[in-house]
Parts: structure tokens; C-alpha cells; sequence
């Protein structure tokens, strides 16, 4: 078979369930899904969709996602954002409300969130709100939003007061992934994603963290590896969001190398030319290991081949590593006590044991991690 034929000819995609009872969805994961979606969407019994993707993405994608959806009868708009992280405001989500409004969307209809997790947080969230609520798709396009962002059912803006602060639980009707759009993904973005991919073979599955170590070339690459870190990632979440919906307890582990990283983000401004999520997600990462290392829970060995991986898949891991500098100690433990994860002065820190053995730290004495941080800046 040639290759254009195989592309034309996409695999039957991986399903991965998520089973929260009447919220029950199916994310779907694999190459060539976008062409589907019409389909898949008019069996959802809409009559209607509203596309909401941004400036990026609609060029490359909205065209596809369009014409498979006209090709069974829905009605269709797109509405076209800016991208960046800027998107994510309350004026972002007036004008989507409003695109959804006038496309005259209703209870049944639909509202399809193609992109990045910027558009699937907005988009999400306009669908939550929206006529008190309309289902809404997700068709995510970054690696990040594959693995995370669009699985959980999190939607939300930023405020002037910090980040994701204005949002609402609101479960997607169905995930679809395409892997294939993560061909046109800038590289950093993809290696940012990476980091929450290896983020979850480090929360409880060593296994997974060894196939990520022998198999990421390929995930970069775009063979079927990366169809398969895809689904193996959304299961690893759903089963945790499963357990635990709306953040009562385990969902944190999903925090784990966030303390550290949300941290540095507001060091850097949350400017992206320094620093984006996942390059931060893969210091913290590091540090998370290296701390509980020095606090004697884990083995050297470990921090070092978490450390070792993520610098082979060219993410940075030391504070060193981040444009421009990460700032004092002191601005650290500042940044960090910011965090909404903090509870009465004392850090709550997801440390491990080993790779593959997370727990949840609870009351961590800011003075050990003064200890920890200052050994790492010299
Ligand atoms: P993003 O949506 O900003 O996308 C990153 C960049 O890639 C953008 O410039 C975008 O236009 C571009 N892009 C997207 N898909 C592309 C493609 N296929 N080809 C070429 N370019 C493409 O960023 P992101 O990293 O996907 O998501 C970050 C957001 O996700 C943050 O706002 C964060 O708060 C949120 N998030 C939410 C959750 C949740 O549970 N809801 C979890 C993690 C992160
Ligand atoms: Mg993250």
C-alpha cells in the first residue's frame, strides 16, 4: 500500500471510555479521526454545530472539520480567536457566547472546540453556560490538549486575579483526537505536551515511564507510538477523574512537578517566548524527584533517569535551564505559596517514592524546601 493510500485509509481508532455515569463519554484516539467527525457528531443527534477554533488552527483544520460536518446536513459557523493564552478572557468568552447564540444553537446542537487547550477551556466553558448549559466535542490539536486539557471535563478563563480562577466542571459529549493534526505542531509544543505524557508514567505507572524511554522518537514522529502514549494518557487521567471528579482528593497526583512549575511560570509572567507550561511541568518534574531524593524518599537513580529522559526529548530541567533566569529562593517560595494548592502557610507537594510511586505531601515545611531550593540554585 503506498503511503498516500494508507493515509487516506485511516486505522480504527483506539476508544478510550470515560465512565462517569450519565456524563459517560468516549474519547477516540487516531489518525485521520477528523474526517469522521461528521458522522460520529450527527449520531450524537445534532442538528447543529458552532466551530470554535483560533487563528492558527482554522487555516489548517476548520475547512476538514467543516466539510464532514456539512457532508450530514448539520448546520454550521466558525468562529476564529486569537491564539495564545490571551484568548482565555472574559471578552474571548463573550464573543463565543455570542457566535454560539447566533448560530442559534440550541439544547441538542452542539458547540465543537478545535484546537489547542486555550480554545477547549474557552469554548468548553461557553458551552457550560450557554442556555445553562449545551453539550460540546472536543477535537483537540495540541499534544497537550490530547492528553490532558480536553480529558476531565475542566473549563474555564483567566482572571486578572490568576489563571483558570472563572470556570465551571462541564464533561465534553465526545473527545475526538486526531494525531495526525500533531504533525503541524511547532516542536516546542510538542515536547511540551511530552512532559505531561511522561507525567503520568511517573504518577503510578513504571511501566509506561520505561515504554516512553524506549519508544518517544517514535511518539514524535508520528507513528502508531503515538497513538498509543495518546490513549495511554487519557486512560491514566480518566481513571483518576473517574475516581475523583471534581478534586476532592487523588486528582491531585495529576499536580505532580506543578507546584514547582506553576511557579516558575509566574516567575517568567506567564511570558511563552521564556517559558510554557510543559517546559515548566518538566523542571518540576525534575525537582519533584530531586526533592524527594534529598528528603530521602527516593532513590538517586530515579531523579537522575527522569532527569536523563526528559532532556533526551529536549525539555529542560533545571532552573538553570529557564531564558532569562528563575529569580531568588525567596521569589520561588513566593511564587509558590501563591499556588491555590497551599493549605494554612505549609506546601502541599506530590513526592515519590520511585518512578511510578507518587503520593500526595501534604504539609511540607517551607524551610526544607528553602534547603532543597538553594542547593539547586548554586
Ligand atoms: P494553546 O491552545 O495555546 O496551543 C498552543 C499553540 O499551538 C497555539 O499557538 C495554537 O494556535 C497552536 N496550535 C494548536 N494546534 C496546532 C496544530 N495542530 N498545528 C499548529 N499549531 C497548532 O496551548 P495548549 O498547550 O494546547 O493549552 C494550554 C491551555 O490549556 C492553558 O490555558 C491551560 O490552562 C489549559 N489546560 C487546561 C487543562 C484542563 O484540565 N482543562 C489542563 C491543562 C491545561
Ligand atoms: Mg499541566
Amino acid at each position: 500500500m503506498s503511503h498516500a493510500a494508507a493515509q487516506a485509509e485511516p486505522s480504527a481508532p483506539i476508544t478510550v471510555p470515560v465512565p462517569l455515569g450519565e456524563r459517560a463519554y468516549d474519547i477516540l484516539v487516531g489518525r485521520g479521526l477528523i474526517g469522521t467527525a461528521g458522522a460520529r457528531i450527527a449520531a450524537l443527534g445534532a442538528r447543529a454545530a458552532a466551530i470554535v477554533t483560533d487563528a492558527h488552527v482554522g487555516p489548517l483544520y476548520a475547512d476538514a472539520l467543516a466539510a464532514s460536518l456539512e457532508a450530514q446536513g448539520l448546520r454550521i459557523s466558525v468562529t476564529v480567536l486569537p491564539p495564545g493564552e490571551a484568548t482565555k478572557s472574559y471578552a474571548g468568552l463573550e464573543r463565543v457566547c455570542d457566535a454560539v447564540l447566533e448560530a442559534r444553537i440550541e439544547r441538542g446542537d452542539l458547540v465543537v472546540a478545535l484546537g489547542g487547550g486555550v480554545i477547549g477551556d474557552l469554548a468548553g466553558f461557553a458551552a457550560a453556560v450557554v442556555r445553562r448549559g449545551v453539550r460540546f466535542v472536543q477535537v483537540p490539536t495540541t499534544l497537550l490538549s490530547q492528553v490532558d486539557s480536553s480529558v476531565g471535563g475542566k473549563t474555564g478563563i483567566n482572571s486578572r486575579h490568576g489563571k483558570n480562577l472563572v470556570g465551571a466542571f462541564h464533561q465534553p459529549s465526545l473527545v475526538l483526537a486526531d494525531t495526525a493534526l500533531l504533525d503541524t505542531l511547532p516542536i516546542r509544543e510538542m515536547r511540551a505536551g511530552y512532559a505531561e505524557v511522561v507525567k503520568y508514567g511517573l504518577i503510578d505507572d513504571p511501566g509506561f515511564f520505561a515504554w516512553c524511554e524506549a519508544h518517544w522518537r517514535e511518539v514524535f514522529a508520528g507513528g502508531p507510538e503515538r497513538d498509543r502514549a495518546v490513549a495511554q494518557s487519557c486512560r491514566a487521567k480518566a481513571a483518576v477523574v473517574v475516581r475523583d471528579e471534581h478534586e476532592n482528593g487523588d486528582r491531585a497526583l495529576l499536580n505532580l512537578g506543578h507546584t514547582f512549575g506553576h511557579a516558575l511560570e509566574r516567575i517568567t509572567a506567564y511570558d511563552s517566548a521564556r517559558l510554557v507550561h510543559g517546559e515548566g511541568v518538566a523542571i518540576g518534574l525534575c525537582l519533584a524527584f530531586r526533592f524527594s531524593a534529598s528528603l530521602g524518599l527516593c532513590p538517586r537513580a530515579d531523579a537522575e533517569r527522569v532527569e536523563a529522559h526528559l532532556k533526551a526529548a529536549g525539555l529542560p530541567t533545571r532552573l538553570g535551564d529557564v531564558p532569562g533566569g528563575c529569580g531568588t529562593v525567596d521569589a520561588l517560595l513566593d511564587a509558590m505559596a501563591q499556588d491555590k494548592k497551599v493549605k494554612g502557610g505549609a506546601l502541599t507537594f506530590i513526592l515519590a517514592r520511585g518512578i511510578g510511586q507518587s503520593f500526595i505531601a501534604p504539609g511540607i515545611e517551607a524551610e526544607s524546601v528553602r534547603a532543597f531550593l538553594r542547593d539547586e540554585t548554586n
